[in-house]
């Protein structure tokens, strides 16, 4: 179990390398909670109430924020009334503070962070933004995605793509008011995580992030298992990077999400090609016969064709890498692979963690073409992405 004591040493290295300011996430963007419940978990929180007044929290004091209409109701630990606000600002008095949040009253649903927080209501919930250290948010963010137990060197894998998803994507909700929502629509992000190991692949990779050969941190794309092959992402996206190449992996085809098998009725199959655009029902069923030993484009029965990737989305299927087999009066669709196949494969990634490969060189084997630069000593003159369109 990690010491508080190495945990402070880590938020200290952290704000001694991290030069590039704070993050500002909102948190629990997926709930629509009407009541907060902020507790110190260590050091002391001033609240501050807008427009005027403020209120002292040290460790293990609450402070409950209700929303009413447009306002905010802050209420102390023992429901004693303080105030009735626009909006609180959470500051941090001390260096090493950290507070937990429940969405409810039921203390079902805790999470722990860091740095400040900022909350007001807005449009039917309460909205919750914490500026906190860009590091500790990408070590909760690889808790977030790969759980504890991985490997040093995947989980520096995983630490390096978040940061690049971070520093590609600060502009992402620009106009909301904030950088990056904590949901999959950006980046997983349930709280500061405490797991040694992360941590230390966190500290170890502070900074660095993938950049194409325009000096852009790249579209680090990922997925489960890749089914021995990945898909170039121009088969996958409307648009294609060059560093999302075609890859031959050798390492994920015995992991577990390599394979899978479905079965669906002839008649569903023909249905659902038809719905698709298949004007003439082959009257011979072998005719929908299609085996995919590598990656193509499209399916093919007949005169008709349509791209894997359409029907993987439509059927929702765990890959677009698989084959088609009459059986009878079913369909049997033998797959490869867990998830949409373009850039890096995680299975295979900790296959070769495991194999005594570093996180430099996994990251080189899955993303063609890109280099490692540390954004915090802008290395290599870095560039921040434009922001999206939407
Ligand atoms: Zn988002
Ligand atoms: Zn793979």
């Amino acid at each position: 179990m990690i010491s508080k004591l190495f945990y402070s040493a880590f938020l200290l290295i952290l704000q001694a390398a991290t030069l590039s300011g704070q993050v500002k996430v909102r948190l629990f963007s997926a709930h629509n909670s009407d009541t907060i419940v902020f507790s110190v978990t260590s050091g002391k929180y001033r609240l501050e109430y807008f427009p005027s007044g403020e209120a002292l929290l040290v460790k293990g004091q609450k402070g409950i924020i209700v929303r009413s209409g447009a306002k905010l109701v802050i209420k102390s630990s023992k429901d004693h009334f303080l105030t009735i606000s626009d909006s609180v600002m959470i500051k941090c008095l001390t260096g090493d503070g950290s507070f937990s949040l429940s969405p409810d009253n039921s203390g079902k649903l805790t999470r722990f962070y860091s740095g400040e927080l900022r909350c007001k209501s807005d449009l039917g919930t309460i909205l919750l933004i914490n500026m906190c250290d860009p590091e500790s948010y990408i070590a909760g963010v690889v808790k977030a995605e790969g759980g504890s137990g991985r490997h040093p060197e995947y989980n520096k894998t995983q630490a390096v793509i978040a940061r690049t998803y971070l520093y590609g994507h600060l502009k992402r909700h620009s106009l909301d008011g904030f950088d990056l929502c904590d949901d999959v629509h950006c980046q997983a992000f349930n709280g500061t995580t405490n797991d040694t190991m992360i941590l230390n692949s966190t500290i170890e990779t502070t900074g660095q992030v993938i950049v194409g050969p325009d000096s852009l941190p790249i579209t680090a794309a990922f997925h489960s298992n890749c089914g021995g092959e990945t898909i170039p992402s121009e088969n996958l996206w409307l648009r294609g990077y060059s560093y999302l190449k075609k890859v031959k992996d050798p390492y994920c085809i015995s992991s577990p999400n390599s394979h899978w098998s479905k079965t669906i009725s002839v008649r569903d199959w023909i249905d659902y090609l038809k719905r698709s655009g298949m004007s003439t029902e082959p009257v011979d069923k072998t005719k929908l016969n299609f085996s995919q030993p590598v990656r193509v484009v499209n399916y093919r029965a007949g005169n008709f064709s349509i791209p894997f990737v359409q029907i993987r989305t439509d059927l929702g299927l765990r890959s677009s890498f698989f084959s088609v087999k009459v059986k009878g009066d079913s369909v049997i669709l033998n797959g490869r692979g867990y998830g949409h196949g373009a850039g890096l494969c995680q299975e295979g990634a900790m296959v070769m963690a495991s194999k005594g490969y570093d996180y430099r060189k996994i990251i080189g084997f899955y993303y063609d073409g890109v280099t490692i630069k540390n954004f915090n000593t802008n290395e290599g003159n870095l560039k921040l992405s434009e922001p999206e369109k939407e």
